[in-house]
C-alpha cells in the first residue's frame, strides 16, 4: 500500500472512459499511468490511412461537446485550442424505399422548411415531441448525467419515491413516446432512430431515451475538423499535458487481488505494477471474464448487461462524388420493425436493414482525393454469436447492402470502388476487446435493464472502478468521457485509507 503522496491510479484502457478518468485524476495531482493494449489513445476513436483516403473508423458523431469542454477544463485548459467542431447541414438526411426523403434540422421549422414531404402539422407535431425530449433531458441530468446515479434505487432515493420517476416514462418504449406526438409515418422511423446512439431497438429502449433528440437538438451535432481522429490526438496531447503516463501497446492480462483489494496489475509481457485504485474501460464482462478469472456462473450476475448491438462496417474509396448525399444519411428498410427484430430478437443479419452512410467530403474536402468521396457504411448488425455468423453470410449482407444503396440512388456504386475495407464483430471485439464486439456498451433494454448500464463502481473490490460504454451513462462519446469524470469524482470523495 502506498503510505506516502501521491496516490496512484493504474488505468486500463485509453478509451474515452480511460482518458477521462485519467485526465481527472491527474489534474488533482494522482499519478496515473495508462496501459492500452492497441498502439493509439482514443480507443474506438480510430484511423485507417489506405490509397489517398482517410476513414475515421470508429464515431463520426460528436454531441454534447460540453463534457468535452469540461474535460480539458479541468486541466485548466480549452478545448478549442486542440480542435476545430464544424456543424454540418442538415443534421441527418434520411432516404426511404418510396423515394421520400426527409431532411433533419435542429428545429421543426428548418425540417419542415426543407423537407418537401411534411407541412404545418408536422411541424406542430415534432415541436411536440422536442419539448416532450427536452422534458425528459431535464429530468434526467441532475441524477444520471451530472452526479452519475448507478440504478433506478439510486435514482428513486434521489429523486423522493417510485411516484417521481413518472416523469421519466420508463415503462413505454422509445418508438410508444415518439408515436404519442407524431404522426407522419416517415417521421417517426426517423425519430425512432436516435436509438442508434445507444445501439439498441426502439421498441424495447424505455422512453426516456428520446432525451437524445432533445441533446442532438439543443447541443448540436459536430464534427472534428480534419477527421474524428484529431479528436484522439487532442485527448493524447491532454493526457501529455498532464504528465500521465501513457504506455500503448502494453495489454493488462491480469488484476492481481490481496487481502480483499486488487493490489495492481500484471501486464501480457509478465511485468507487475502497483497502484491504490485501478480503473478498468475494458469493459465490465469481458473485464471480470479475462483479468479476475471468473467464472461462466459467477459472470450471471451481468446477464441482464447484454451487449448493445455490433455493426458490419464498410469503408469505400470511391472515385466519384455522390453531392445530393448529405454528411450523415441514412436509407431506411422497408419494414424498421423487421429490421430491429432481427438484430435484436431473432439475432439474425437483416434481410433489408436501415444503414448508416457518412460522407465526410460534404464538410471536409482533406478526407478523399480530389473529386473521390470515401463512403463509411454502416448497418447495425447483432453482436458476436454462438455460434458465429460465416464469412459466406457477412459477404451476403455486404452484397445486400450494396444492392439497396445502389436502389436507393447511389448509382453504379460498385463500379466507382477504388479501395476498401471491411469489419465484422468478430474484428470489434478482438481489437477493443469490447463484449462480443458490441459497439456501443451495453443495450438499452426496459425489460432487461430498464436502460441503465453496468455500476461504475466494482461489486467485489473497494478500489476498483469501471469507466467505458458497459457502465453508466456510458453508450457513445461523451457517455463514456462523463462516466471516467464521475468514476473520477467518485473515487477522489472516498476517504483515503
Ligand atoms: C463503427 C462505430 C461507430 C460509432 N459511431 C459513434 C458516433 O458516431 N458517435 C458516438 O458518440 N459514438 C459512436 N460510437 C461509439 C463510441 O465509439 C464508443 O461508445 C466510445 O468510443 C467507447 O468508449 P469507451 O470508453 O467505452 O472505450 P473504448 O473505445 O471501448 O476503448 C477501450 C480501450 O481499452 C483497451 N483495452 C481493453 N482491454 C484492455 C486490456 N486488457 N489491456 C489494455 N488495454 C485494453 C482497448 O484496446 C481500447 O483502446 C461508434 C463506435 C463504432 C465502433
Amino acid at each position: 500500500m502506498n503510505t506516502g503522496s501521491p496516490k496512484r491510479a493504474i488505468v486500463i484502457g485509453a478509451g474515452l472512459g480511460g482518458v477521462g478518468a485519467a485526465a481527472a485524476l491527474a489534474a488533482k495531482g494522482w499519478q496515473v499511468t495508462v496501459f492500452e493494449k492497441n498502439a493509439h489513445v482514443g480507443g474506438k476513436l480510430n484511423l485507417l490511412q489506405q490509397d489517398g483516403f482517410s476513414f475515421d473508423l470508429g464515431p463520426s458523431i460528436l454531441t454534447m461537446p460540453q463534457v468535452f469542454e469540461q474535460l480539458f477544463a479541468r486541466a485548466g485548459k480549452r478545448f478549442a485550442d486542440y480542435v476545430e467542431l464544424q456543424s454540418p447541414r442538415p443534421h441527418w438526411r434520411n432516404f426511404f424505399e418510396d423515394g421520400t426523403v426527409v431532411n433533419l434540422y435542429p428545429s421543426a421549422a428548418e425540417t419542415v422548411a426543407h423537407t418537401e414531404c411534411l407541412g404545418p402539422q408536422d411541424e406542430r407535431d415534432l415541436e411536440r415531441f422536442l419539448a416532450y425530449s427536452r422534458s425528459l433531458y431535464t429530468a434526467c441530468e441532475p441524477s444520471y448525467f451530472t452526479l452519475g446515479l448507478d440504478s433506478v434505487w439510486e435514482m428513486v432515493r434521489h429523486h423522493g419515491g417510485i411516484a417521481s420517476l413518472r416523469s421519466f416514462d420508463l415503462m413505454a418504449s422509445m418508438d410508444t413516446g415518439v408515436g404519442r406526438h407524431v404522426r407522419h409515418r416517415h417521421l417517426r422511423e426517423v425519430l425512432d432512430f436516435f436509438v442508434k446512439y445507444v445501439g439498441s431497438s426502439a421498441f424495447d429502449a424505455p422512453a426516456v431515451l428520446n432525451l437524445l433528440a432533445h441533446v442532438q437538438s439543443a447541443f448540436g451535432l459536430w464534427y472534428v475538423k480534419g477527421g474524428l481522429y484529431r479528436l484522439a490526438l487532442a485527448l493524447s496531447q491532454l493526457l501529455s499535458d498532464l504528465g500521465v503516463d501513457v504506455r500503448l501497446e502494453c495489454e493488462v492480462a491480469e488484476m492481481l487481488r490481496q487481502d480483499g483489494r486488487i493490489a495492481g496489475v500484471r501486464l501480457a509481457d509478465g511485468s507487475r505494477h502497483e497502484a491504490d485504485v485501478v480503473v478498468s474501460n475494458m469493459e465490465v464482462v469481458p473485464a471480470h471474464r479475462r483479468l479476475l478469472g471468473e467464472s461462466e456462473r459467477e459472470l450471471r450476475r451481468f446477464r441482464r448487461f447484454e451487449p448493445a448491438c455490433s455493426g458490419l462496417v464498410l469503408h469505400l474509396g470511391v472515385d466519384r462524388e455522390y453531392p445530393h448525399l448529405a454528411h450523415h444519411n441514412f436509407f431506411f428498410s422497408g419494414n424498421p420493425r423487421e429490421h430491429f427484430r432481427s438484430v435484436f430478437h431473432k439475432k439474425q443479419l437483416p434481410e433489408d436493414p436501415t444503414i448508416y452512410l457518412v460522407a465526410p467530403v460534404r464538410s471536409d474536402a482533406t478526407q478523399a482525393p480530389p473529386g473521390c468521396e470515401n463512403l463509411k457504411i454502416l448497418p447495425h448488425i447483432p453482436h458476436v454469436q454462438d455460434p458465429p455468423f460465416s464469412a459466406e453470410q457477412y459477404h451476403a449482407l455486404k452484397e445486400r447492402v450494396l444492392d439497396k444503396l445502389e436502389r436507393m440512388g447511389l448509382e453504379g456504386l460498385r463500379q466507382h470502388i477504388v479501395t476498401e475495407q471491411m469489419w465484422v464483430p468478430e474484428d470489434i471485439e478482438r481489437l477493443y476487446h469490447s463484449n462480443r464486439g458490441a459497439i456501443y456498451g451495453v443495450v438499452a433494454d426496459r425489460w432487461k435493464n430498464l436502460g441503465f448500464k453496468a455500476p461504475k463502481h466494482s461489486d467485489r473490490f473497494e478500489n476498483l472502478w469501471f469507466v467505458g460504454g458497459s457502465v453508466n451513462p456510458g453508450g457513445g462519446m461523451p457517455t463514456s468521457l462523463l462516466s471516467g469524470l464521475q468514476a473520477a469524482d467518485r473515487i477522489m470523495a472516498r476517504p483515503s485509507d
